[in-house]
Protein backbone atom coordinates (compact mmCIF):
# COMPACT_ATOMS: atom_id res chain seq x y z
CA UNK A 1 0.00 0.00 0.00
CA UNK A 2 1.50 3.23 -1.28
CA UNK A 3 0.91 6.39 0.08
CA UNK A 4 -0.30 9.64 -2.34
CA UNK A 5 -1.89 12.76 -1.71
CA UNK A 6 -5.40 13.34 -3.07
CA UNK A 7 -6.31 15.51 -5.44
CA UNK A 8 -9.27 17.58 -4.53
CA UNK A 9 -12.22 18.14 -7.13
CA UNK A 10 -11.17 19.94 -9.74
CA UNK A 11 -13.57 23.10 -10.70
CA UNK A 12 -14.06 23.39 -13.88
CA UNK A 13 -15.31 26.09 -16.25
CA UNK A 14 -18.06 24.52 -18.23
CA UNK A 15 -18.78 27.71 -20.27
CA UNK A 16 -18.83 26.95 -23.97
CA UNK A 17 -17.21 23.79 -23.51
CA UNK A 18 -18.02 20.90 -25.84
CA UNK A 19 -19.00 17.95 -24.60
CA UNK A 20 -19.78 14.41 -25.54
CA UNK A 21 -22.15 12.66 -23.78
CA UNK A 22 -22.26 8.89 -24.94
CA UNK A 23 -25.69 7.32 -24.53
CA UNK A 24 -29.09 8.36 -24.19
CA UNK A 25 -30.34 6.73 -20.70
CA UNK A 26 -30.48 6.61 -16.81
CA UNK A 27 -26.98 8.31 -16.84
CA UNK A 28 -26.76 10.22 -19.80
CA UNK A 29 -29.73 12.35 -19.92
CA UNK A 30 -29.29 14.21 -16.36
CA UNK A 31 -25.76 14.22 -17.34
CA UNK A 32 -26.36 15.84 -20.53
CA UNK A 33 -29.03 18.57 -18.71
CA UNK A 34 -27.07 19.34 -15.95
CA UNK A 35 -23.78 20.09 -18.48
CA UNK A 36 -26.09 22.30 -20.77
CA UNK A 37 -27.39 24.18 -17.74
CA UNK A 38 -23.87 24.77 -16.05
CA UNK A 39 -23.68 26.58 -19.99
CA UNK A 40 -21.65 23.51 -22.13
CA UNK A 41 -22.29 22.95 -25.35
CA UNK A 42 -23.24 19.37 -25.33
CA UNK A 43 -24.15 16.88 -27.85
CA UNK A 44 -25.45 13.41 -26.82
CA UNK A 45 -24.60 10.30 -29.25
CA UNK A 46 -26.13 6.98 -29.09
CA UNK A 47 -26.50 4.02 -31.15
CA UNK A 48 -30.01 2.86 -31.12
CA UNK A 49 -32.87 4.82 -33.17
CA UNK A 50 -35.93 3.80 -31.68
CA UNK A 51 -39.28 5.07 -30.91
CA UNK A 52 -37.85 5.75 -27.02
CA UNK A 53 -34.57 7.03 -27.86
CA UNK A 54 -36.72 9.80 -30.55
CA UNK A 55 -38.72 10.72 -27.77
CA UNK A 56 -35.94 10.98 -25.50
CA UNK A 57 -33.83 13.07 -28.19
CA UNK A 58 -37.21 15.71 -28.96
CA UNK A 59 -37.14 16.43 -24.80
CA UNK A 60 -33.36 16.81 -24.99
CA UNK A 61 -33.50 18.92 -28.31
CA UNK A 62 -35.95 21.10 -26.92
CA UNK A 63 -33.55 22.19 -24.33
CA UNK A 64 -31.20 23.26 -26.89
CA UNK A 65 -29.18 19.46 -26.68
CA UNK A 66 -27.73 18.03 -29.48
CA UNK A 67 -28.46 14.76 -30.00
CA UNK A 68 -27.61 12.14 -32.65
CA UNK A 69 -29.15 8.95 -33.17
CA UNK A 70 -28.11 5.82 -34.78
CA UNK A 71 -24.11 6.64 -33.94
CA UNK A 72 -22.80 6.03 -31.22
CA UNK A 73 -19.14 5.33 -32.94
CA UNK A 74 -18.01 8.77 -34.67
CA UNK A 75 -16.57 11.25 -31.76
CA UNK A 76 -18.12 15.15 -32.87
CA UNK A 77 -15.97 17.39 -34.34
CA UNK A 78 -14.60 19.46 -31.44
CA UNK A 79 -15.27 17.55 -28.27
CA UNK A 80 -13.00 18.86 -25.66
CA UNK A 81 -14.69 15.60 -22.94
CA UNK A 82 -16.58 12.89 -23.31
CA UNK A 83 -18.80 11.75 -20.45
CA UNK A 84 -20.27 8.29 -21.19
CA UNK A 85 -22.44 6.14 -19.54
CA UNK A 86 -21.03 2.99 -17.80
CA UNK A 87 -21.85 0.50 -19.40
CA UNK A 88 -20.54 1.36 -23.00
CA UNK A 89 -17.63 -0.71 -23.65
CA UNK A 90 -14.26 0.32 -23.56
CA UNK A 91 -13.14 -1.36 -26.80
CA UNK A 92 -15.55 1.22 -28.82
CA UNK A 93 -14.11 3.45 -31.68
CA UNK A 94 -15.60 6.07 -30.19
CA UNK A 95 -13.41 6.26 -27.20
CA UNK A 96 -10.35 4.95 -29.44
CA UNK A 97 -10.88 8.64 -31.03
CA UNK A 98 -11.22 10.23 -28.42
CA UNK A 99 -8.09 8.77 -26.40
CA UNK A 100 -6.26 9.96 -29.69
CA UNK A 101 -7.13 13.30 -29.15
CA UNK A 102 -6.21 13.17 -25.51
CA UNK A 103 -9.65 13.73 -24.29
CA UNK A 104 -10.52 12.29 -20.84
CA UNK A 105 -13.69 10.06 -20.47
CA UNK A 106 -15.51 10.23 -17.07
CA UNK A 107 -18.06 7.78 -16.25
CA UNK A 108 -21.68 8.94 -14.21
CA UNK A 109 -19.62 8.25 -11.30
CA UNK A 110 -16.55 10.59 -12.08
CA UNK A 111 -18.99 13.47 -13.50
CA UNK A 112 -20.83 13.39 -10.15
CA UNK A 113 -17.37 13.08 -7.88
CA UNK A 114 -16.11 16.08 -10.08
CA UNK A 115 -19.41 17.89 -9.84
CA UNK A 116 -19.97 17.96 -6.04
CA UNK A 117 -19.57 21.16 -3.63
CA UNK A 118 -16.80 22.01 -1.65
CA UNK A 119 -18.67 20.68 1.58
CA UNK A 120 -19.80 17.51 -0.03
CA UNK A 121 -20.59 14.66 2.23
CA UNK A 122 -17.83 11.71 2.15
CA UNK A 123 -18.14 8.72 0.07
CA UNK A 124 -17.71 5.55 1.80
CA UNK A 125 -17.61 2.71 -1.18
CA UNK A 126 -18.22 -0.73 -1.87
CA UNK A 127 -17.91 -3.06 -4.92
CA UNK A 128 -17.41 -6.89 -5.56
CA UNK A 129 -19.03 -9.71 -7.47
CA UNK A 130 -21.41 -10.28 -5.09
CA UNK A 131 -23.51 -8.66 -1.86
CA UNK A 132 -22.81 -5.08 -3.13
CA UNK A 133 -26.67 -4.15 -2.97
CA UNK A 134 -27.22 -5.57 0.57
CA UNK A 135 -23.75 -4.26 2.27
CA UNK A 136 -24.53 -0.98 1.01
CA UNK A 137 -27.99 -1.30 2.47
CA UNK A 138 -26.55 -2.15 5.60
CA UNK A 139 -24.25 0.21 5.72
CA UNK A 140 -27.10 2.94 5.41
CA UNK A 141 -28.77 1.43 7.75
CA UNK A 142 -26.03 1.85 9.93
CA UNK A 143 -25.04 5.07 9.69
CA UNK A 144 -28.96 6.02 10.17
CA UNK A 145 -28.59 4.55 13.57
CA UNK A 146 -26.24 6.40 14.50
CA UNK A 147 -28.09 9.69 13.92
CA UNK A 148 -26.30 10.25 10.59
CA UNK A 149 -28.03 12.00 7.40
CA UNK A 150 -27.22 9.50 4.44
CA UNK A 151 -28.77 7.81 1.95
CA UNK A 152 -27.82 4.37 -0.12
CA UNK A 153 -26.73 5.53 -3.76
CA UNK A 154 -24.95 4.68 -7.09
CA UNK A 155 -25.32 0.74 -8.65
CA UNK A 156 -28.48 0.40 -6.50
CA UNK A 157 -30.64 2.53 -8.41
CA UNK A 158 -30.31 5.92 -6.84
CA UNK A 159 -28.05 8.30 -8.66
CA UNK A 160 -25.51 9.95 -7.81
CA UNK A 161 -25.66 13.36 -9.49
CA UNK A 162 -28.66 13.63 -7.95
CA UNK A 163 -27.38 12.80 -4.30
CA UNK A 164 -24.39 15.40 -5.19
CA UNK A 165 -26.32 18.14 -6.71
CA UNK A 166 -29.76 17.53 -5.12
CA UNK A 167 -31.29 19.98 -2.14
CA UNK A 168 -31.08 17.37 0.67
CA UNK A 169 -28.08 18.08 2.77
CA UNK A 170 -26.10 14.38 3.30
CA UNK A 171 -23.03 14.04 6.33
CA UNK A 172 -22.13 10.72 4.25
CA UNK A 173 -23.12 8.63 1.70
CA UNK A 174 -22.83 4.59 1.29
CA UNK A 175 -21.91 4.49 -2.42
CA UNK A 176 -22.47 1.29 -4.29
CA UNK A 177 -20.05 0.89 -7.40
CA UNK A 178 -20.38 -1.79 -10.35
CA UNK A 179 -16.68 -2.61 -11.90
CA UNK A 180 -18.11 -0.96 -14.76
CA UNK A 181 -18.86 2.88 -13.30
CA UNK A 182 -15.26 2.11 -11.19
CA UNK A 183 -13.21 1.84 -14.80
CA UNK A 184 -14.67 5.28 -15.46
CA UNK A 185 -14.03 7.21 -12.13
CA UNK A 186 -9.91 7.69 -12.49
CA UNK A 187 -10.61 10.44 -10.26
CA UNK A 188 -12.47 9.35 -7.47
CA UNK A 189 -10.81 9.37 -3.17
CA UNK A 190 -13.25 7.76 -1.36
CA UNK A 191 -13.00 8.17 2.74
CA UNK A 192 -13.15 4.56 3.04
CA UNK A 193 -13.79 1.72 0.65
CA UNK A 194 -14.37 -2.07 0.33
CA UNK A 195 -13.86 -4.71 -2.10
CA UNK A 196 -16.21 -7.66 -0.64
CA UNK A 197 -14.78 -10.62 -2.74
CA UNK A 198 -13.91 -11.27 -6.60
CA UNK A 199 -14.77 -13.96 -8.80
CA UNK A 200 -15.01 -13.92 -13.00
CA UNK A 201 -17.71 -11.63 -14.11
CA UNK A 202 -18.18 -9.48 -16.59
CA UNK A 203 -15.21 -10.65 -18.12
CA UNK A 204 -16.04 -9.87 -21.90
CA UNK A 205 -16.45 -6.30 -21.08
CA UNK A 206 -13.33 -5.88 -19.35
CA UNK A 207 -11.48 -8.52 -21.48
CA UNK A 208 -9.71 -10.19 -18.72
CA UNK A 209 -9.87 -11.09 -15.07
CA UNK A 210 -6.55 -9.08 -14.13
CA UNK A 211 -8.51 -5.73 -15.63
CA UNK A 212 -11.52 -6.78 -13.99
CA UNK A 213 -9.97 -7.12 -11.02
CA UNK A 214 -7.78 -3.53 -11.52
CA UNK A 215 -10.91 -1.71 -12.15
CA UNK A 216 -12.16 -3.12 -8.82
CA UNK A 217 -9.33 -1.67 -7.22
CA UNK A 218 -9.77 1.32 -8.01
CA UNK A 219 -12.23 1.64 -5.73
CA UNK A 220 -9.09 1.73 -2.82
CA UNK A 221 -7.37 4.78 -4.79
CA UNK A 222 -6.75 7.33 -2.23
CA UNK A 223 -8.85 6.01 0.38
CA UNK A 224 -7.98 8.43 3.31
CA UNK A 225 -8.76 5.93 6.37
CA UNK A 226 -9.59 2.19 5.63
CA UNK A 227 -9.18 -0.16 2.88
CA UNK A 228 -11.26 -2.73 3.74
CA UNK A 229 -10.76 -6.55 2.30
CA UNK A 230 -12.09 -9.82 3.03
CA UNK A 231 -9.75 -12.27 4.75
CA UNK A 232 -11.38 -15.00 3.08
CA UNK A 233 -10.62 -13.62 -0.60
CA UNK A 234 -6.88 -12.84 -1.05
CA UNK A 235 -7.35 -11.27 -4.46
CA UNK A 236 -9.12 -8.57 -2.41
CA UNK A 237 -6.08 -7.89 -0.01
CA UNK A 238 -4.12 -8.15 -2.78
CA UNK A 239 -5.43 -5.21 -4.23
CA UNK A 240 -4.95 -3.01 -1.33
CA UNK A 241 -2.08 -3.55 -1.18
CA UNK A 242 -1.57 -2.40 -5.01
CA UNK A 243 -3.26 0.86 -4.24
CA UNK A 244 -2.18 4.20 -3.65
CA UNK A 245 -3.55 5.96 -0.49
CA UNK A 246 -3.45 8.94 1.65
CA UNK A 247 -0.54 8.87 4.40
CA UNK A 248 -2.58 6.73 8.09
CA UNK A 249 -5.19 4.86 5.85
CA UNK A 250 -5.25 1.48 7.09
CA UNK A 251 -5.67 -2.04 5.59
CA UNK A 252 -8.89 -3.43 7.82
CA UNK A 253 -9.95 -7.10 6.99
CA UNK A 254 -13.37 -9.06 7.96
CA UNK A 255 -13.33 -12.43 8.39
CA UNK A 256 -16.09 -15.50 9.45
CA UNK A 257 -13.34 -16.58 12.36
CA UNK A 258 -11.50 -15.25 14.87
CA UNK A 259 -9.98 -11.48 14.01
CA UNK A 260 -6.54 -10.91 14.64
CA UNK A 261 -5.25 -7.00 15.24
CA UNK A 262 -6.69 -5.05 12.49
CA UNK A 263 -9.78 -7.03 11.33
CA UNK A 264 -13.42 -7.10 12.29
CA UNK A 265 -14.51 -11.07 12.92
CA UNK A 266 -16.23 -13.57 15.08
CA UNK A 267 -16.00 -14.73 18.39
CA UNK A 268 -18.73 -17.16 20.16
CA UNK A 269 -21.24 -16.15 17.86
CA UNK A 270 -20.72 -12.07 18.66
CA UNK A 271 -19.53 -9.55 15.62
CA UNK A 272 -16.55 -7.93 16.81
CA UNK A 273 -14.67 -5.38 15.88
CA UNK A 274 -10.56 -5.37 16.86
CA UNK A 275 -9.42 -2.66 14.20
CA UNK A 276 -11.18 0.74 15.72
CA UNK A 277 -10.63 0.26 19.11
CA UNK A 278 -7.74 1.18 21.30
CA UNK A 279 -5.09 -1.13 21.50
CA UNK A 280 -6.23 -3.14 18.78
CA UNK A 281 -3.66 -6.00 20.01
CA UNK A 282 -5.68 -6.51 23.29
CA UNK A 283 -8.94 -4.93 22.82
CA UNK A 284 -11.94 -5.98 20.93
CA UNK A 285 -15.42 -4.11 20.85
CA UNK A 286 -18.60 -6.10 20.95
CA UNK A 287 -21.14 -4.84 17.85
CA UNK A 288 -23.61 -6.91 17.35
CA UNK A 289 -24.74 -11.03 17.61
CA UNK A 290 -24.77 -12.88 14.69
CA UNK A 291 -28.93 -13.04 14.97
CA UNK A 292 -29.14 -9.28 14.72
CA UNK A 293 -27.92 -10.10 10.92
CA UNK A 294 -30.70 -10.91 8.45
CA UNK A 295 -30.41 -13.61 7.27
CA UNK A 296 -27.83 -15.19 9.33
CA UNK A 297 -26.33 -17.18 6.74
CA UNK A 298 -22.81 -16.72 6.55
CA UNK A 299 -21.91 -15.19 3.32
CA UNK A 300 -24.50 -12.39 4.71
CA UNK A 301 -22.53 -12.05 8.22
CA UNK A 302 -19.73 -11.31 5.90
CA UNK A 303 -21.42 -8.37 3.96
CA UNK A 304 -22.87 -7.09 7.89
CA UNK A 305 -18.91 -7.21 8.57
CA UNK A 306 -18.03 -5.17 6.18
CA UNK A 307 -20.47 -2.75 6.69
CA UNK A 308 -19.13 -2.69 10.08
CA UNK A 309 -16.22 -1.78 9.29
CA UNK A 310 -16.47 0.92 6.67
CA UNK A 311 -19.05 2.42 9.29
CA UNK A 312 -16.12 1.49 12.35
CA UNK A 313 -13.84 3.67 10.07
CA UNK A 314 -16.01 6.98 9.72
CA UNK A 315 -16.11 6.87 13.23
CA UNK A 316 -20.23 5.15 14.25
CA UNK A 317 -20.41 3.98 17.87
CA UNK A 318 -20.72 0.22 18.25
CA UNK A 319 -24.62 -0.16 19.74
CA UNK A 320 -25.27 1.87 16.12
CA UNK A 321 -23.57 -0.78 14.21
CA UNK A 322 -26.35 -3.25 16.42
CA UNK A 323 -29.24 -0.92 15.91
CA UNK A 324 -28.48 -0.65 12.34
CA UNK A 325 -28.20 -4.45 11.33
CA UNK A 326 -31.40 -4.93 13.59
CA UNK A 327 -33.22 -2.51 11.54
CA UNK A 328 -32.29 -3.73 7.98
CA UNK A 329 -34.51 -5.80 5.61
CA UNK A 330 -33.15 -7.11 2.53
CA UNK A 331 -34.64 -6.65 -0.80
CA UNK A 332 -36.71 -8.82 -1.67
CA UNK A 333 -35.59 -12.66 -3.62
CA UNK A 334 -32.32 -12.51 -1.86
CA UNK A 335 -32.25 -15.28 1.00
CA UNK A 336 -36.23 -14.59 1.40
CA UNK A 337 -37.97 -17.30 3.49
CA UNK A 338 -41.11 -17.61 1.75
CA UNK A 339 -43.07 -20.52 3.72
CA UNK A 340 -42.79 -23.45 5.38
CA UNK A 341 -44.64 -26.58 4.01
CA UNK A 342 -44.88 -29.70 5.75
CA UNK A 343 -41.84 -28.74 7.97
CA UNK A 344 -39.74 -28.00 4.69
CA UNK A 345 -38.57 -24.80 4.30
CA UNK A 346 -38.91 -22.52 0.63
CA UNK A 347 -36.47 -20.03 -0.01
CA UNK A 348 -36.60 -17.81 -3.01
CA UNK A 349 -32.98 -16.18 -3.61
CA UNK A 350 -32.96 -15.80 -7.39
CA UNK A 351 -30.75 -13.14 -7.10
CA UNK A 352 -28.27 -15.42 -7.61
CA UNK A 353 -27.89 -15.36 -10.87
CA UNK A 354 -24.14 -16.33 -11.23
CA UNK A 355 -21.91 -19.72 -9.59
CA UNK A 356 -20.44 -17.43 -7.29
CA UNK A 357 -23.76 -16.52 -5.50
CA UNK A 358 -25.08 -19.43 -5.49
CA UNK A 359 -22.84 -20.89 -4.00
CA UNK A 360 -22.81 -18.75 -1.22
CA UNK A 361 -26.30 -19.76 -0.88
CA UNK A 362 -26.14 -23.09 -1.12
CA UNK A 363 -23.31 -22.89 1.76
CA UNK A 364 -25.75 -21.37 3.96
CA UNK A 365 -27.85 -24.91 4.42
CA UNK A 366 -27.54 -28.55 5.52
CA UNK A 367 -30.08 -30.51 3.46
CA UNK A 368 -31.11 -29.08 0.11
CA UNK A 369 -33.78 -29.31 -2.38
CA UNK A 370 -32.15 -26.98 -5.12
CA UNK A 371 -33.77 -25.13 -7.97
CA UNK A 372 -31.52 -24.23 -10.80
CA UNK A 373 -30.83 -23.33 -14.09
CA UNK A 374 -31.26 -20.49 -16.33
CA UNK A 375 -28.86 -19.04 -19.16
CA UNK A 376 -25.42 -19.46 -18.13
CA UNK A 377 -23.94 -16.44 -19.42
CA UNK A 378 -20.96 -19.17 -20.35
CA UNK A 379 -20.45 -20.13 -16.91
CA UNK A 380 -19.15 -23.59 -15.86
CA UNK A 381 -20.51 -25.61 -13.12
CA UNK A 382 -17.91 -28.27 -11.63
CA UNK A 383 -16.38 -26.05 -8.83
CA UNK A 384 -20.39 -25.30 -7.54
CA UNK A 385 -21.66 -28.69 -7.62
CA UNK A 386 -18.07 -30.25 -6.40
CA UNK A 387 -18.24 -27.85 -3.48
CA UNK A 388 -21.88 -27.76 -3.10
CA UNK A 389 -22.87 -31.89 -3.48
CA UNK A 390 -22.76 -33.25 0.30
CA UNK A 391 -25.09 -30.68 1.01
CA UNK A 392 -27.78 -31.83 -1.84
CA UNK A 393 -31.06 -34.20 -1.25
CA UNK A 394 -31.87 -33.56 -5.04
CA UNK A 395 -31.82 -31.11 -7.56
CA UNK A 396 -34.60 -29.29 -10.23
CA UNK A 397 -33.30 -28.06 -13.61
CA UNK A 398 -35.22 -25.44 -15.59
CA UNK A 399 -34.59 -22.99 -18.24
CA UNK A 400 -32.40 -23.52 -21.63
CA UNK A 401 -28.39 -24.24 -20.08
CA UNK A 402 -29.95 -26.97 -17.49
CA UNK A 403 -27.95 -29.76 -19.25
CA UNK A 404 -24.48 -28.23 -18.28
CA UNK A 405 -25.72 -28.53 -14.42
CA UNK A 406 -26.82 -31.63 -15.30
CA UNK A 407 -23.56 -33.04 -16.53
CA UNK A 408 -21.37 -31.27 -14.07
CA UNK A 409 -23.76 -33.38 -11.24
CA UNK A 410 -23.63 -36.74 -12.83
CA UNK A 411 -19.44 -36.04 -13.08
CA UNK A 412 -19.45 -34.69 -8.83
CA UNK A 413 -22.66 -35.97 -7.58
CA UNK A 414 -23.66 -38.76 -9.39
CA UNK A 415 -26.03 -40.16 -6.54
CA UNK A 416 -28.26 -37.23 -6.38
CA UNK A 417 -31.50 -37.72 -7.48
CA UNK A 418 -32.10 -35.09 -10.47
CA UNK A 419 -35.03 -34.04 -12.15
CA UNK A 420 -34.67 -32.49 -15.46
CA UNK A 421 -37.95 -30.21 -16.51
CA UNK A 422 -37.23 -29.75 -20.06
CA UNK A 423 -39.47 -26.78 -20.09
CA UNK A 424 -38.62 -22.68 -20.21
CA UNK A 425 -42.04 -21.75 -20.19
CA UNK A 426 -43.14 -19.61 -17.11
CA UNK A 427 -45.82 -22.19 -16.05
CA UNK A 428 -42.32 -24.41 -15.40
CA UNK A 429 -41.74 -23.17 -11.99
CA UNK A 430 -45.04 -24.52 -10.57
CA UNK A 431 -43.68 -28.00 -12.08
CA UNK A 432 -40.17 -27.36 -10.49
CA UNK A 433 -41.55 -26.65 -6.90
CA UNK A 434 -44.04 -29.54 -7.40
CA UNK A 435 -41.25 -31.48 -8.00
CA UNK A 436 -39.16 -30.08 -5.43
CA UNK A 437 -41.13 -30.86 -2.79
CA UNK A 438 -41.12 -34.50 -4.00
CA UNK A 439 -37.54 -34.68 -3.25
CA UNK A 440 -37.26 -32.99 0.13
CA UNK A 441 -38.10 -34.41 3.47
CA UNK A 442 -38.97 -32.48 7.00
CA UNK A 443 -35.95 -30.40 7.48
CA UNK A 444 -35.11 -29.86 4.05
CA UNK A 445 -35.09 -26.95 2.47
CA UNK A 446 -36.15 -25.66 -0.96
CA UNK A 447 -33.54 -23.44 -2.35
CA UNK A 448 -34.31 -21.04 -5.57
CA UNK A 449 -30.91 -20.35 -6.02
CA UNK A 450 -30.49 -20.79 -10.04
CA UNK A 451 -26.66 -19.99 -10.45
CA UNK A 452 -28.28 -18.28 -14.22
CA UNK A 453 -30.01 -15.62 -15.28
CA UNK A 454 -33.49 -15.70 -15.85
CA UNK A 455 -34.62 -14.34 -18.91
CA UNK A 456 -35.04 -17.42 -21.07
CA UNK A 457 -37.93 -17.78 -18.72
CA UNK A 458 -38.48 -14.37 -17.06
CA UNK A 459 -38.60 -10.97 -17.81
CA UNK A 460 -36.13 -10.90 -14.99
CA UNK A 461 -34.83 -12.61 -11.49
CA UNK A 462 -37.85 -10.38 -9.73
CA UNK A 463 -40.34 -12.08 -11.97
CA UNK A 464 -38.66 -15.22 -11.11
CA UNK A 465 -38.80 -15.02 -7.85
CA UNK A 466 -42.23 -14.19 -7.70
CA UNK A 467 -43.27 -17.03 -9.75
CA UNK A 468 -41.97 -19.30 -7.33
CA UNK A 469 -43.45 -17.68 -3.97
CA UNK A 470 -46.43 -17.92 -5.95
CA UNK A 471 -45.61 -21.75 -6.71
CA UNK A 472 -44.78 -22.45 -3.17
CA UNK A 473 -48.59 -20.79 -2.07
CA UNK A 474 -50.50 -23.18 -4.39
CA UNK A 475 -48.26 -25.88 -2.91
CA UNK A 476 -49.82 -24.77 0.79
CA UNK A 477 -53.05 -24.17 0.07
P1 LIG B 1 -25.00 -7.39 -5.87
O1 LIG B 1 -25.51 -6.00 -5.65
O2 LIG B 1 -23.49 -7.45 -5.82
O3 LIG B 1 -25.58 -8.12 -7.03
P2 LIG B 1 -26.77 -8.41 -3.79
O4 LIG B 1 -26.59 -7.88 -2.42
O5 LIG B 1 -27.91 -7.92 -4.59
O6 LIG B 1 -25.40 -8.23 -4.57
O7 LIG B 1 -26.82 -10.00 -3.69
C1 LIG B 1 -26.93 -10.75 -4.86
C2 LIG B 1 -26.82 -12.23 -4.59
O8 LIG B 1 -25.47 -12.56 -4.30
C3 LIG B 1 -27.62 -12.69 -3.37
O9 LIG B 1 -28.88 -13.13 -3.74
C4 LIG B 1 -26.80 -13.83 -2.82
O10 LIG B 1 -27.14 -15.01 -3.51
C5 LIG B 1 -25.38 -13.49 -3.23
N1 LIG B 1 -24.53 -12.87 -2.22
C6 LIG B 1 -24.81 -11.83 -1.40
N2 LIG B 1 -23.74 -11.53 -0.65
C7 LIG B 1 -22.75 -12.37 -1.02
C8 LIG B 1 -21.40 -12.57 -0.61
N3 LIG B 1 -20.84 -11.81 0.31
N4 LIG B 1 -20.70 -13.56 -1.22
C9 LIG B 1 -21.24 -14.32 -2.17
N5 LIG B 1 -22.51 -14.21 -2.58
C10 LIG B 1 -23.27 -13.25 -2.02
Amino acid sequence: MGSRKVTSSEPLDWQGKHVTVAGLGVSGIPAAKVLHARGANVTVVNDGDDARAREQAAELEALGITVRLGDGATLPEGTELVVTAPGWKPDKPLFAAAREAGLEIWGDVELAWRLRGPDAAPWLAITGTNGKTTTTQMLASILKAAGLRTAAVGNIGVSLLDAVLGDEQYDVLAVELSSYQLHWAPSLRAHSAAVLNLAPDHLDWHGSMEAYAADKGRIYEGNRVACVYNVADKATEDLVREADVEEGCRAVGFTLGTPGPSQLGIVEGILVDRAFVEDRHKNAQELAEISDVNPPAPHNIANALAAAALARAFGVPARAVRDGLRDFTPDAHRIAHVADVDAIAYVDDSKATNTHAAEASLAAYESIVWIAGGLAKGATFDELVAKSAKRLRGVVLIGQDRALIREALARHAPEVPVVDLDRTDTGAMLAAVQEASRLAVAGDTVLLAPACASMDMFANYNKRGDAFAEAVRELGS
